[in-house]
């Protein structure tokens, strides 16, 4: 591979490194791979372009035209992945692990980009919860609305996964409208720079969206307002040192961490030996070890196993690991490849130490590994350790050193309790994983655990074939965790963009309410004039477009008939005396479901039209009964509107049905499909 020489990506503008120049080694060949200048970025230049140009720019997008620029970003990452592939070995992982890297940071992207899609509205403020009623009369409503933060989102990122580690950042960052100057970790700041590269070339990104810093931050911290938000991956020791910057603390801006985590992994006490508990934990203890040679945050540092099966685990982990061919990552037959440099070799290996000062390494050689792979003799490999710890309680090292390679130590528990507050006492982690097939153990599990994991993945036969393993931090769920491993929350879908905005409480009438957030509040202006709302296409359909109806009287007949009809004979509609005993019911009264139904008889216009679908029902509730001679009316209302596709898109309607008395029975929101 030829030297890259690295550029940093300012104001739009590749731009070389400056002076004191600095060497990246291969993690394979120990040669230089890039190089990269160290001398100071126009910091202020940056700081600048991302507030006043791409921030703006972001912002004018809707959550929509948002999630479809991070579509076109992922599928350009999928289209050029092989690109990546070919300097992916040079950080010392395998095709697999890079899939892990390269695939799963394109497909965090489609995540995101389907989330907010199809959970986010077609516009630029997003409600958070129901409006809140304040006054006597609701003239005077609460209503929380979150808008995007007008700085920028700092993201610095680990070594370990240049490429996902970037992209998991990004797509709540960009989705939430928030522009990212990214500082990916020096040692694998090639493979960044490379798929950063690919985004930029897409041209989706609109002007100041993102840029990049390859080498130090210089005085960025010092330009941090409370309009930004710091996104870090690494050490603790960094991250504190990071946290604690003056500016972060006077300006109160926004902080989220990942870093040290020793994460635990626990062999259920059903799970003897032979069952396929037992055998998946010790595939999970292994894969998690060897997985990009132990270089990930979630990995499994500690296994807890029953201690009357301790011995049997112990040999099951050695034999399995023994099997493991470290080398060249290039080659196929190379389970394993290098640690990322010889500095975090020489890392892993005091950190070893200092936990066999505790604990027995029962398996593999710190000093000494079969490397296959001629190019690779010179790499920064290491053998994967197992070590075993006797006296956890005693033991602290083990609760506290993160060995950020392939290294675990196995320890015996005595019970579920014991086993939950030994995983305890790493004092938060980003995950731990429990291998039981007993419900009841898990539930246990979680009640004393939870407080303390970010994520808790509990696996068995079951779930086995399709689980995602303990290591995978999802999209969809939330990555981070309390104590040690930072205090941070990432992804989790549509949870993760709000890191990036500004929750505002708002205060008005319903009609201001409504303006603000383009979604119709009760006490709102109507209208109800002709044509009906199913004439109307989606784009002509206004908020707040409406129907009342003209009333139907239900009689015994109907509710008779609509119970043979359906099958629902339920004492309440039949039985006059049972259902006099109930204290709900006056007597015998009408089905929610004949009220539905007659309710979408008096609202619906039938001439085919724009209306395509109904498409469900949300928030139903039946709040009075209806007996028999009472009369019923709708008030259907367009509440909100988020378009699709270009053929069609959905209409959420507010619905109210009331008695005769004006007294409401019952509410929902009825969703259509309309076409455009
Ligand atoms: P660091 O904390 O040193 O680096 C993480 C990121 O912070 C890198 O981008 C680094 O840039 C940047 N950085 C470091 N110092 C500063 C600073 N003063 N100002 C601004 N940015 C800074 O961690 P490493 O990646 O070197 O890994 C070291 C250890 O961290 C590992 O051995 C492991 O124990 C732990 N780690 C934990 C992870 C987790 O999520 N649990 C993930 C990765 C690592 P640069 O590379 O240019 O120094």
């Amino acid at each position: 591979m030829s030297v890259l020489t690295l550029k940093s990506y300012v104001a739009d503008e590749w731009v070389d490194g400056g002076p004191n120049e600095i060497a990246i080694a291969s993690a394979v060949t120990g040669e230089t791979a890039a190089r990269a200048g160290t001398g100071a970025l126009d910091f202020a230049a940056m700081v600048r372009h991302a507030r006043e140009v791409g921030g703006p720019a972001l912002r004018a997008m809707t959550f929509h035209e948002r999630a479809a620029m991070l579509k076109g970003l992922a599928k350009a990452i999928m289209d050029r992945k092989e690109a990546l592939y070919a300097l992916n070995p040079e950080t010392g992982a395998t095709r697999k692990d890079g899939w892990i890297d390269i695939e799963g940071g394109a497909g965090t992207l489609f995540s995101y980009a389907s989330k907010g899609k199809r959970e986010l509205p077609d516009d630029r403020v997003l409600i958070d919860g129901e409006p809140e009623r304040i006054s006597r009369e609701g003239t005077f409503m609460g209503l929380h609305v979150f808008t995007p933060l007008q700085g920028f989102a700092l993201h610095v990122n680990a070594f370990n996964f240049p490429v996902w580690g970037m992209l998991e950042k990004l797509g709540p960052t960009l989705l939430a409208g928030v522009p990212a100057i990214v500082k990916p970790a020096t040692a694998t700041a090639y493979l960044a720079e490379a798929a950063f590269r690919i985004l930029i070339e897409t041209g989706l990104l609109p002007k100041g969206a993102v840029q990049l810093v390859i080498g130090p931050t210089g005085d960025l911290f010092d330009r941090l307002t409370g309009q930004d938000v710091v996104s870090f991956t690494g050490s603790a020791s960094t991250a504190q040192k990071l946290r604690a910057h003056p500016r972060v603390i006077a300006e109160s801006a926004r902080f989220i961490a990942e870093q040290d985590s020793l994460n635990a992994s626990v062999l259920g006490p059903d799970a003897e030996p032979g069952s396929p508990e037992f055998d998946l934990f010790i595939k999970e203890v292994v894969r998690e070890m060897t997985v990009k040679a132990g270089q990930k945050c979630t990995a499994i540092r500690r296994a807890f196993v029953p201690e009357k099966y301790l011995k049997e685990a112990e040999k099951a982990l050695a034999e399995s690991l023994a099997r493991i061919k470290v080398g060249d990552p290039a080659l196929e037959e190379a389970r394993m490849g290098a640690l990322v440099s010889h500095a975090q070799r020489e890392d892993v290996r005091d950190k070893v130490r200092a936990l066999a000062r505790e604990a027995d390494i029962v398996f593999g050689d710190l000093e000494k590994v079969e490397i296959i792979g001629e190019r690779a003799q010179k790499g920064a490999f290491i053998s994967p350790i197992l070590l075993r710890c006797d006296d956890p309680w005693t033991a602290k090292a083990v609760h506290v050193v993160e060995a950020f390679g392939p290294v675990s130590t196995l320890m015996p528990y005595r019970d579920l309790e014991d086993a939950a507050a030994l995983a305890n006492r790493g004092e938060g982690s980003l995950v731990a994983s429990l291998f039981t097939h007993d419900p009841k153990i898990a539930r246990e599990f979680v009640l004393a655990a939870g407080a303390y994991h970010g994520r808790l993945a509990i696996i068995d036969r079951d779930s086995a074939k399709e689980s995602t393993g303990h290591g995978s931090p999802l999209p969809v769920l939330v990555h981070g965790g309390p104590g040690r491993a930072g205090g941070g929350e990432e992804m989790g879908g549509a949870r993760g963009v709000k890191h990036y905005m500004q929750r505002t409480a708002l205060q008005g009438s319903p009609a201001i309410l409504t303006g603000v957030a383009n979604s119709w509040i009760k006490g709102a202006p109507v209208d109800a004039a002709p044509p009906h709302p199913f004439r109307l296409k989606f784009g002509a359909l206004e908020i707040g477009k409406t129907i009342e109806t003209k009333p139907r009287e239900i009689t015994l007949d109907d509710i008779e008939h609509f119970a043979h009809f359906t099958g629902d004979t339920f004492y309440a509609h039949m039985d006059e005396e049972a259902a006099r005993a109930n204290p709900f019911f006056p007597g015998r009264v009408a089905h929610g479901y004949l009220i539905l139904s007659f309710a979408a008889g008096l609202f619906v216009d039938p001439a085919p039209g724009p209306v395509l679908a109904n498409y469900g029902l949300d928030n139903l509730r039946f709040l009075a009964p209806v007996s028999p001679g009472d009369s019923i009316k709708v008030r259907l209302t367009a509440k909100s509107k988020k378009k699709r596709n270009d053929d069609y898109g959905e209409v959420r309607w507010d619905v109210e049905v009331a008695n005769q008395k004006g007294e409401t029975v019952a509410t929902y929101e009825l969703l259509t499909m309309n076409a455009v």
